[in-house]
């Protein structure tokens, strides 16, 4: 069973790159952000209760992300295992993932990050707020708060699959295809 960890920045591709890993391996994409948004779309309390981190560039509690992806995976029981997308961006989040999976049977195979200079990504972010309709898309301040929370409380999680060997980088510019090929080898080699 795959379980990867597809980690980088806001705008380095993980969206773009999850769609394409899910049909070549026929793994269960847990994208937290687009789960997130489906509750917001929905007006359910936990979708209230996140918008008002979200639309600020700030993270959601970890304890109400948590119970999120505990449920998704409970729901997926089928699956060959998943992509996680946007999750885990703390060093509580690894953890409790960890411990998550093990009481399954299962273990993350490793993380793939998409390293992306941060002047690409606000130009990215900028330009898919153009059709994105996501709030923390659009405004300076929120794009730049959100690679703000990523360097304070994100990194740290590479360190902590580093420290498990189970890290490795990939270059996150270039055509869309190129960088699916460099993901899909490492994955090949799991
Ligand atoms: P994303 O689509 O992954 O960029 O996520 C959009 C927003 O959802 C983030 O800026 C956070 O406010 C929230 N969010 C998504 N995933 C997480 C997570 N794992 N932990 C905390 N907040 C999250």
């Amino acid at each position: 069973m795959l379980n990867i960890v597809l980690f980088g920045p806001p705008g380095a591709g993980k969206g773009t790159q999850s769609e394409k890993l899910i049909q070549k391996y026929g793994l269960t994409h847990l994208s937290t952000g687009d789960l997130f948004r489906k509750h917001l779309g929905e007006g359910t309390e936990l979708g209230k209760l996140a918008r008002t981190y979200m639309d600020q560039g700030h993270l959601v509690p970890d304890e109400v992300v948590i119970g999120m992806v505990e449920d998704k995976i409970a729901n997926s029981k089928d699956s060959k295992g998943f992509i996680f997308d946007g999750f885990p961006r703390t060093t509580a989040q690894a953890e409790a993932l960890g411990a998550m999976l093990s009481k399954n049977g299962m273990r993350i195979s490793g993380m793939i990050a998409l390293e992306v200079p941060h002047d690409v990504l606000r130009e990215r972010i900028k330009e898919r707020g153009k059709t994105s309709n996501r709030v923390d898309d659009q405004d300076e301040e929120k794009i730049n708060t959100r690679i703000k929370v990523y360097l304070d409380e994100t990194l740290p999680v590479a360190k902590y699959y580093e420290n498990q060997g189970k890290f490795k980088n990939v270059n996150g510019v270039g055509e869309i295809e190129e960088i699916f090929n460099e993901i899909s080898s490492v994955i090949d080699s799991y």
